[in-house]
């Protein structure tokens, strides 16, 4: 088990939309290892695959960060395949740091995926899930939070990050 660096916005993996897992091997589960360990150390309730510099399609939420047993979700090949309602609350991502921002996700929405064993399940997610949810998919598909923003918001955060990229601190 390692906890591995975290790609940061600017970092090209981050854009490419991931390729899909097609075997679950010992590698595939070595790397959700390392994730876990990755995002409970960061710490933060979700990390996407590409986010450590692996373009595959894995994500893990954990909304207890490691706290509550139970609450470790390993989601391969994810696809939202419903979504219901509206909802905008403040969000943040461990390749922005420090950066938070309102973003509208749905209120409620369902996934289809693989669990680590290989079984196709089906989830439905509410409120804080949903949009974590939303957000790691995001990831997969080479998205970003920061997509979502429009106009003056949008231009304030990456003009402070091209700041924080020139001053060297990013
Ligand atoms: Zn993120």
């Amino acid at each position: 088990m390692a906890v591995l660096p975290i790609r940061k916005y600017g970092d090209e993996v981050l854009r490419v939309p991931t390729d899909p897992v097609d075997t679950i091997d010992d590698s595939l589960q070595k790397l959700i290892d390392d994730m876990v360990d990755t995002m409970y150390a960061a710490p933060g309730v979700g990390l996407a695959a590409n986010q450590v510099g692996v373009s595959k399609r894995l994500m893990l939420i954990d909304l207890s960060v490691g706290k509550r047993p139970g609450e470790l979700h390993v989601f391969i090949n994810p696809e939202i395949i419903e979504a219901e309602g509206e909802i905008t609350e403040e969000e943040g991502c461990l390749s922005i740091p420090d950066f938070v921002e309102v973003v509208t996700r749905p209120q409620r929405v369902r996934l289809r995926y693989l669990d680590r064993n290989g079984e196709q399940r089906e989830m439905w997610g509410e409120g804080l899930m949903a949009r974590a949810m939303c957000h790691e998919v995001d990831h997969l598909n080479g998205g970003l939070f920061v997509d979502h923003l429009r106009g003056f918001k949008k231009d304030r955060i990456l003009k402070k990050i091209s700041k924080l990229v020139k001053s060297g601190m990013w």
